[in-house]
């Protein structure tokens, strides 16, 4: 559930970024449910009032792998 704290995309659930530990400069989309729809793209040093604090099982949820590359014969 929201706890409605304002803090940075950087450090919030929903900044879909694949990194450990993203930057203030990075730019991720916000999977936030109600925002997801407008496939916004926010830094890092962003934030809103949908802030949720990030865990670290919320890293391995973010964007999907990409495809390995097609084998060439
Ligand atoms: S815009 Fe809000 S909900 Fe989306 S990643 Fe940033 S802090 Fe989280």
């Amino acid at each position: 559930m929201a706890n409605h704290d304002i803090g940075h995309c950087k450090d919030c659930r929903y900044f879909n970024s694949k990194s450990m530990h993203p930057s203030g400069s990075e730019i991720a989309q916000c999977r936030q449910p109600e925002l997801q729809d407008f496939d916004l793209l926010v830094a890092g040093d962003c934030g809103c009032n949908a802030f949720e604090a990030r865990a670290e099982s919320d890293i391995s949820r973010g964007m999907p792998m990409e495809e390995p590359s097609p084998m060439v014969h």
